[in-house]
């Protein structure tokens, strides 16, 4: 079944605070140059501290690329660089509770789904895909979408604070299903299956026991040279990983 949009957004948010997982516009994204870009620094003129420089729009700035500049990187209030900007739709993925009291929230930046391949489109559409969070479209506003969590970037919590900016809000379902999605990015659970050659004779303990919150699974000493076996108690679930010898 496809996800809709009336199981995606909520119809009625609460405007007074932003949520995670809410779809915002009009947020400035920095990226810097990849290495192979060289970083051209700017420099103010005539020579002074760089705050000045931030504070008021500049007069001249000398621009140089950074092996061109023979103190580069020195400066203790750091360098004015050229990067590029935009100004973004970004859905939010730092958890609710962080958005009060943080000052620095993560978001990721939203794109349609123009140019996409059939199959990766499946899998987006099943939100079947690591790195990306599905959002179904919805009217004019909300053209059929998804959040890049590998470009996710760190914004200052002042840019968030206006809800006018609010586009669509995540429902309860649709926030589960986003925090699925960043915790199997985040932290896909660490271990070895049973496809798993072990890799150094040891005591391990099954982890997959662990999470399911039944009984603990004894630790045993597993033989390098030989895939893990499947757990006592769990099977082939097992996720094996290696205790420390007290
Ligand atoms: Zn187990």
């Amino acid at each position: 079944m496809p996800i809709t949009a009336d199981e995606w957004y909520d119809p009625d948010p609460d405007l007074r605070n932003l949520n995670q997982g809410d779809v915002l516009d009009g947020i400035p994204l920095v990226y810097a140059p990849d290495k192979q870009v060289r970083w051209v620094l700017l420099r103010p003129l005539p020579q002074g501290a760089l705050d000045d420089a931030r504070a008021g729009l500049p007069r001249t700035f000398k621009a140089n690329v950074e092996g061109g500049f023979p103190s580069a990187w020195e400066r203790e209030d750091g360098e004015l660089v050229m990067a590029s900007a935009a100004v973004c739709r970004v859905q939010i993925l730092s958890r609710s509770c962080n958005l009060d009291w943080k000052k620095h929230i993560q978001v990721a930046p939203v794109y349609s789904i123009e140019g996409i391949g059939a199959e990766a489109l499946e899998s987006l559409r099943e939100n079947d895909n690591a790195f990306s969070f599905y959002l179904p479209p919805d009217g004019d506003a909300m053209p059929e979408s998804y959040a890049d969590i590998s470009l996710k970037a760190t914004v200052h919590v002042s840019y968030l604070r206006r809800t006018d900016h609010l586009v669509r809000r995540l429902t309860s379902r649709a926030q589960l299903a986003l925090q699925e999605v960043l915790s199997e990015y985040y932290a896909k659970p660490f271990g070895f299956d049973v496809k798993d050659h072990v890799p150094q004779t040891a005591l391990y303990r099954c982890a997959n026991c662990f999470f399911v919150g039944g009984p603990n699974c004894p630790m045993s000493e597993i033989d390098a040279n030989q895939n893990f076996p499947p757990c006592p108690l769990c099977k082939e679930q097992a996720l094996w990983v290696k205790v420390p010898r007290e």
